[in-house]
């Protein structure tokens, strides 16, 4: 076995692999880009090196230097995770002639595997069942439509190079055909630079079902069952799970011989899937399956099946890669009970998905659950930030229990129970999802999260005592050591009692103003209209409310829904008083416009600078009267929290 790894990678898979060499007793390298200096990979791994700038292409994509820092750190072995390097046979070859181990396959498997079409013709010759279509050398737009009109529509255009669900269009119509195809070549072009196309004939309600398989340098192949990644958006996996629901023997034993055979017939060594596609119009059905493409690497949803089999698959790689045979054979290799994995991304469901960026003021998992077991694998801790460089990932979460309807509902209460503050988050969308009817009865297709894309991404309206309770939050006078809690701070604050408070903070854009005061009893009275007969809503310390407070913000949790206010008075910050009062960045951005000069008097409300962030512009006005006495430069690129004006001190 190796003494010492280099991880290739970076965030949660980073640290999943780190944290299994270390109960190996194997010594771990991280590399690291500028924009990951202090990730937490960085910090879990026993040594760390920087390869370069925020780009992935300077960074985690530069071979060479990533070779370089294995050799100077004494390094054996590479493991380049998943993304990244971790598809690339020239690099393992490189990886290789520096006397170095590639922890994974040999760079003939993957070349066998990496482009779809000719990976369908290798397993047609092996027996391994492929979707039907055209996956030939031709690609001239008449001769790929007039396929198309042989397999009969619908049909799915796919780049062979693909990868991420980039670069595949589905055509129900032969009108169609020409400007899809146009479409999907340009889109292969700008992210694979490659345009040849695959047409397969699209399959009915569909489900993605892929076999785990593992193979070792000794001739030897197993597979550890299947895993159900049907839930998708836009053909990218959002939850996975093991056992596929609805499996019956006759099926698995199917999908499993030929993954197994399929591994065999590139004498495949380390982890790898085997990805179908299944017609389950008429259920699961051992001749309505086909191959897809095998993924030459750990997946990113490995924990269901190392949770369903107690098998650590990283650990599996790392004795194969050292040229140990497979810790057990096909026979000592069973199933128990159900794992269920969702992917927590930085994210805005309601614009579409959109990636969203920001420091983790606030982050919080669920310690364990009552009734099933969780795995939280996280790439960040609280107050790291997710930046625009790489895939905004957070953390997987993972739930196993006896049956699937423990694990769903395990899953979607560890989701309501996690609180995260600083960026948006796809946590609601996530839990909905588990709700739901279809899904929660294991009704699965590729096409149910779009089909209800709607429902799945609308939040509540935030309940008023919610509101309140935030509103209550923001009254602390000064920072306490308990900043969660309104009433820690008003204690020490003498007159609160006999005054009435004017809060203001931002919702949803919208500004809104409530009256606060202390009741006799300690509890709050909140009135938030203007209405002097409303009865105010009374909030308590005992109130089973969620609620972060974080620099210039609140954010309040309902289920696995959060709302975030904007408290405006309070991105001057109190205990720098003395040296200027100073406006701060909300979010990291750019700052776009610069509208006022130092030493200039400025007066209330006048705009002083203009700051673009997550793709949209603020407007950052003065709070009073004053002359500014430092102010942020045009084109800055500035982290939430950044001084952006600082006002000279009052006479
Ligand atoms: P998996 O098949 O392991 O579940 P996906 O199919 O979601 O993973 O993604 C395939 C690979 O592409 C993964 O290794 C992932 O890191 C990478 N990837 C996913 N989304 C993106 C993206 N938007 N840009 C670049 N790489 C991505
Ligand atoms: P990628 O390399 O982007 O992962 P895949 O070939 O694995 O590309 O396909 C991604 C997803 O697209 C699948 O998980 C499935 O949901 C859908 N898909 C692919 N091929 C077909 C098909 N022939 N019929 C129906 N859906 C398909
Ligand atoms: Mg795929």
């Amino acid at each position: 076995m190796f003494d010492k790894i280099l991880i290739a990678n970076r965030g949660e898979i980073a640290v999943r692999v780190i944290r299994t060499a270390r109960r190996l007793g194997i010594a771990t390298v991280a590399v690291y880009s500028d924009a990951d200096r202090g990730a937490l990979h960085v910090r879990v791994a026993d040594q760390a090196i920087c390869i370069g700038a925020a780009p992935a292409t300077e960074s985690y994509l530069n071979g060479e230097k990533i070779i370089a820092a294995a050799r100077e750190t004494g390094a054996q072995a590479i493991h380049p995770g998943y993304g990244f390097l971790s598809e690339n046979p020239d690099f393992v070859e490189k990886v290789e002639a520096a006397g170095l181990t590639f922890v994974g396959p040999s760079s003939q498997a993957i070349r066998a595997m990496g482009l779809k079409d000719a990976a369908k013709r290798l397993m047609e010759k092996a027996g391994v069942p492929v979707v039907p279509g055209y996956h030939g050398d031709t690609q001239a737009l008449v001769a790929l439509a007039s396929k198309a009109n042989e397999i009969g529509y619908p049909v799915l255009i796919k780049a062979r190079a693909g990868g991420g669900g980039k670069g595949m269009r589905l055509v129900s119509d032969p009108d169609a055909f020409p400007d899809a195809l146009a479409a999907a070549q340009r889109e292969a072009k700008a992210a694979f630079g490659d345009e040849r196309m695959l047409v397969e004939k699209y399959i009915q309600s569909p489900r993605h079902i892929e076999v785990q398989v593992f193979g070792d340098k000794h001739g030897h192949a197993v597979h550890l069952f299947e895993r159900d990644c049907s839930a998708q958006r836009r053909h990218q996996k959002v939850i996975e799970e093991a056992p596929a629901p609805g499996m019956n023997e006759e099926t698995r034993i199917a999908m499993t011989e030929a993954a197994v055979k399929a591994a065999k017939a590139i004498s495949y060594s380390g982890a790898g899937t085997i990805e179908f596609i299944v017609d389950a119009s008429d259920g699961l059905r051992p001749d309505r399956f086909w191959f897809m493409e095998m993924n030459t690497r750990l997946q990113v949803e490995h924990p269901v099946t190392e949770m369903v089999t107690g098998v650590d698959l990283v650990e599996w790689q790392l004795r194969v890669a050292a040229g140990e045979p497979l810790p057990r054979t096909q026979e000592e290799i069973t199933l128990a009970g159900h794992a269920v994995e969702a992917r927590l991304y930085a994210e805005d469901a309601t614009r579409d998905f959109l990636p969203a960026t920001g420091t983790l003021h606030h982050l919080h998992f669920p310690d364990r659950l009552d009734t099933a077991t969780l795995r939280v694998d996280a790439g960040v801790a609280e107050k790291d930030a997710i930046t625009p460089f790489y895939d905004p990932m957070i953390a997987k979460l993972i739930v196993h229990a006896p049956t699937r309807a423990g694990a769903v509902d395990g899953l979607a209460t560890a989701l309501e129970q996690t609180e995260i503050a600083g960026s948006t988050v796809n946590l609601g969308f996530l839990a909905r999802l588990l709700r739901d009817d279809d899904f929660y009865a294991g009704r699965l297709e590729t096409g149910l999260i779009g089909r209800k894309q709607d429902v799945l991404t609308k939040t509540a309206p935030l309940q008023e005592r919610h509101l309140a309770a935030a509103i209550a939050a923001t009254s602390m006078a000064e920072p306490s050591d308990r900043p969660n809690d309104p009433f820690s701070a008003i204690a020490g604050y003498g007159h609160f009692s006999s005054l009435v408070h004017k809060r203001t903070v931002v919702h949803d854009e919208q500004l809104l103003e409530a009256r606060v005061s202390a009741q006799a009893d300690g509890a709050l009275a909140i009135r938030l209209g203007n209405d002097p007969s409303d009865q105010p809503i009374i909030v308590r310390r005992d109130d089973p409310i969620r609620i972060a407070s974080w620099p210039g913000h609140v954010t309040v949790f309902e289920g696995a829904d959060a709302v975030t206010l904007r408290v405006p008075d309070r991105l001057q910050s109190a205990e720098e008083s003395g040296a200027g009062d100073r406006l701060r960045a909300p979010m990291p951005g750019l700052v776009k416009l610069v509208r006022a000069a130092v030493n200039d008097a400025v007066r209330k409300g006048q705009p002083l600078l203009v700051l673009e962030a997550m793709k949209m512009e603020h407007t950052i006005a003065a709070p009073h009267d004053g002359i500014v006495a430092e102010i942020a430069a045009e084109g800055a690129q500035v982290n939430d929290g950044a001084m952006l004006v600082r006002f000279q001190e009052a006479e």
